[in-house]
């Protein structure tokens, strides 16, 4: 007999398990009818993290399938637009050391590798500049589209800043009112396993007995399904990246009038570093840094020195992080997505887009019947793992490329025994020939594709050694691509309205709906 799985249940209301939630809802909704229930239960007393503002573009397919109206996404979450990151003294630590990872691809990026070009031509200008026009973009304070262009539709490709306390709650009220799913408010104190050890039930405090077919995960840090339950250890990454505790505040504007930054700031400090994120209605900062090698008192006059003035008296938020991830993710009849699979850092905001990526794995792979799903189990385990390998070594190479020797911190960074050893291998290619879409980065959906390398890098000032005759066979294309990219740079720097500008038009007047 054959053992349907149509009951999931999904434990933890943070983003994790409400973006799930949606995602799966959205997906098998016309199979509800027929018994399919997507079942979310959260604790009243268990309050979710409230921190991950910066998102990743991603974000805007899971919401437009979800059916979210991006319009009511700005109004009710604080939400903000980001066009990527600038990282401010991670190279040298002086003044003027600073480059963009936008979020649009270089110019031609399908067609040519425009990094040998810019190379050759002595590297006077930012390689963002000379190849993307997002950069003096965010210098101007622009937004990324009009009022006119459509909810999602993008001029210049971006994700969001939004308050996390804001979006889950936004979440849920979608998910219950228009995607069928149910929630209950209760405490999970016992998990109950079936004599082959899948999981049976869930006894919950206030709601009795729950029972499901396939069991998620998103408990944050607690992982009481996969780590309390099921037993399945945490692989540590501490000795790649350093980082083990974050200090966060919430900084007021001067007026309601102050410009919004339309990226993410990222500036180096002496064990670390401090994220600068501007929503309509305040700043979010945090210092994340390494207790091995600064005090938490210490990091915390670092971080109050960032502020200034404005942030003396300010209430600091300390939030502990073990950077790591479960061995495996998928097991028995419990995948764990958001926290309760791991966190490395907040660095280039990768933990909520591999919640969209499991969630929407998850979706498209629904096994039908417990039969087929340690198979399924078994793959999605498979591109897990390959997405948080590339994750850290994506993270790391922020570290590794620095050329701070002012602290311990930057120093040990840099310690070969501290760079995962594909990292190593791709830095050495590199050397020789830059990244390219085809070269490395050869799977469908790619968390940070070539493109983001090619920013990190020749931002951070890594060079490649080209071959003159490598120039030759596309030079008059790539030519004509930067000429392209300068006029496109004028062409949106004089179209596009101003940030708070633009998010003010949008709750008044709202988008254009898909
Ligand atoms: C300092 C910091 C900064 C970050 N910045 C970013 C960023 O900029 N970008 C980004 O992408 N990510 C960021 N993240 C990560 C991001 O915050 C999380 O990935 C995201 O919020 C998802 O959290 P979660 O839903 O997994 O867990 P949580 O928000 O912790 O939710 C856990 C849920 O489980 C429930 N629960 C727990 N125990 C029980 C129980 N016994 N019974 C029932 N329910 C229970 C709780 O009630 C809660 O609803 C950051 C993380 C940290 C620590």
């Amino acid at each position: 007999m054959v053992r349907p799985v149509r009951r999931v249940v999904i434990v933890g209301g943070g983003t994790a398990g409400w973006l799930t939630a949606g995602v799966i809802a959205a997906k098998h909704r016309s199979r509800m009818p027929a018994g399919f229930s997507v079942t979310l239960v959260e604790s009243p007393n268990v309050p979710i993290i409230g921190v991950g503002e910066g998102t990743w573009p991603t974000l805007r397919s899971t919401l437009a399938r979800i059916g979210v109206s991006e319009t009511e996404l700005f109004r009710e979450c604080d939400a903000a637009f980001k066009q990527g990151a600038r990282f401010a003294r991670w190279t040298t630590g002086a003044d003027d050391d600073s480059y963009y990872h936008p979020l649009m691809l270089p110019q031609g990026f399908m067609q040519l590798n425009l990094v040998p070009h810019w190379l050759a031509e002595g590297g006077d200008r930012s390689f963002c500049d000379a190849v993307c026009p997002q950069g003096r973009i965010c210098d101007d304070g622009l937004a990324p589209k009009t009022i006119a262009t459509a909810e999602f539709d993008a001029v210049a490709n971006y994700a969001y800043h939004l308050n996390a306390g804001k979006f889950a709650p936004f979440l849920q009220r979608h998910c219950c009112a228009k995607l069928g799913v149910r929630h209950v408010l209760a405490d999970v104190r016992r998990v109950n396993q079936s004599e082959d050890g899948d999981i049976r039930s869930l006894e919950t405090e206030q709601a009795g007995e729950i029972e499901g077919d396939l069991f998620i995960d998103c408990t944050g840090f607690k992982s009481l399904l996969i780590g309390e339950t099921l037993g399945v250890k945490f692989k540590e990454c501490s000795d790649v990246l350093f980082c083990d505790t974050a200090l966060a505040v919430q900084v007021p504007y001067e007026s309601d009038a102050s410009p919004i930054s339309c990226h993410t700031t990222s500036t180096a400090q002496s064990a670390g570093w401090i994220w600068d994120i501007g929503l309509p209605t305040r700043r979010g900062l945090g210092y994340v840094f390494s207790r091995r090698h600064i005090s938490d008192d210490e990091a915390e006059r670092e971080l109050r020195r960032y502020m200034g003035s404005a942030g003396q008296d300010l209430p600091i938020r300390k939030i502990g992080i073990r950077s790591g991830h479960r061995e495996t993710f998928w097991k028995r009849n419990c995948v764990a997505v958001g926290l309760s699979a791991g966190f490395l850092e907040p660095l280039e905001s990768s933990a909520i887009v591999l919640i969209e990526m499991s969630a929407k794995l998850i979706a498209e792979q629904m096994p039908v019947c417990r039969e087929v799903m340690d198979v399924i189990g078994a793959r999605f385990n498979a591109t897990t793992h390959y997405r948080w390998g590339r994750i850290i070594d994506f993270l790391k190479l922020h570290y590794v490329l620095s050329k701070r020797e002012d602290t311990a911190f930057w120093r040990d960074n840099r310690l070969p025994e501290t760079v995962p050893e594909r990292l190593q291998d791709l830095l050495l290619l590199w050397k020789h020939q830059a990244p390219w879409f085809h070269d490395e980065f050869d799977r469908i959906e790619e968390v940070f594709p070539a493109a983001s390398y090619q920013y990190v890098l020749y931002g951070m000032g890594f060079r490649t050694e080209v071959e003159p005759d490598a120039l030759s066979s596309d030079a008059s294309l790539a030519e004509r691509a930067m000429r392209e990219n300068a006029m496109q740079t004028e062409r949106l720097r004089a179209g596009l309205p101003r940030h708070r500008d633009l998010i003010r038009s949008i709750h008044e007047r709202g988008l254009q709906a898909v």
